[in-house]
């Protein structure tokens, strides 16, 4: 079944005592609003991954990682492997991040290799994809969207592929206070979900989570979140201030 997530990406951001104190205001919150069938997932910077899931006992609330390295273990200095986050408890990575494929120039292919190897060490992947604003001004975001998810996840069997989430990011829309509007986000989900269904077939592509990402915040989180192929949000600057992120999981 189609699983409803909201996933709040910290990126760089809060140390440790400061992480630690929304993960308690936060599990608190969600021990006394349960999410009754809903998935809220905190992407950590690594140093909090360790101590944040001690802390999470509210049912459904659950933690992750931003980012993997594509390699099992050894010489790779200042890097975090998948089995080493997993050790932490945390049960998702994001990859694919816009950041990451920009900032630190992860391809389509290692992007592949990092998603193989952390389902291989049991996470969950919430794969990231969406455009740049000139991909989007020049009509070719379908291209660049469908190119992104073909080299980086359909080379997945379905059983592994049934273990990923995708969220549909448009890079023009993440941390500029632009947000893609709730048709738009329809129309390029709906376009995702074609084809899933046309790599893994309908069942699969029916019970795939695509969430949204891109400038989501309390106020138009609800208007994003009715359209019928938008599944939750992933989550950068308003997941750094309890109620605003609590306000965006209820809307949904
Ligand atoms: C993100 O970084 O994944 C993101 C969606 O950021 P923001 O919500 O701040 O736009």
């Amino acid at each position: 079944m189609r699983k409803k997530i909201v996933a709040g990406n910290w990126k760089m951001n809060m140390n440790l005592n400061e992480g630690m104190a929304l993960a308690d205001g936060l599990n608190e919150y969600f021990k006394a609003n349960p999410l009754s069938g809903k998935e809220v997932i905190l992407c950590t910077p690594f140093i909090h991954l360790g101590m944040v899931g001690g802390l999470l006992t509210a049912p459904g609330l659950t933690f992750g990682a931003q980012n993997c390295n594509d390699h099992k273990s050894g010489a790779y200095t200042g890097e975090v492997s998948a089995s080493m986050i997993r050790s932490t408890g945390a049960g998702s990575v994001i990859l694919g991040h816009s950041e990451r494929r920009t900032l630190y120039g992860e391809n389509d292919e290692l992007l592949e290799s990092k998603t193989a190897e952390a389902l291989r060490n049991g996470l969950r992947v919430i794969f990231c994809c969406g455009e740049v604003f000139a991909e989007r001004e020049g009509n070719i975001h379908f291209d660049v969207v469908k190119r992104q998810l073909e080299k980086g996840l359909f080379g997945l069997s379905a059983e592994d592929f049934r273990r990923c989430v995708i969220a549909y990011e448009p890079v023009w829309a993440i941390g500029t206070g632009v947000t893609a509007s709730p048709a738009q986000a329809q129309e390029m989900h709906s376009f995702i979900r074609g084809l899933v269904e046309k790599k893994y077939g309908k069942e699969t592509a029916g019970d795939t989570t695509i969430l949204y990402g891109g400038s989501c915040k309390a106020s138009n989180a609800a208007e994003l979140f009715a359209n019928s192929d938008v599944d939750g949000g992933l989550i950068g600057g308003a997941s750094l201030v309890k109620e605003e992120f609590c306000s965006i999981v209820n809307s949904l």
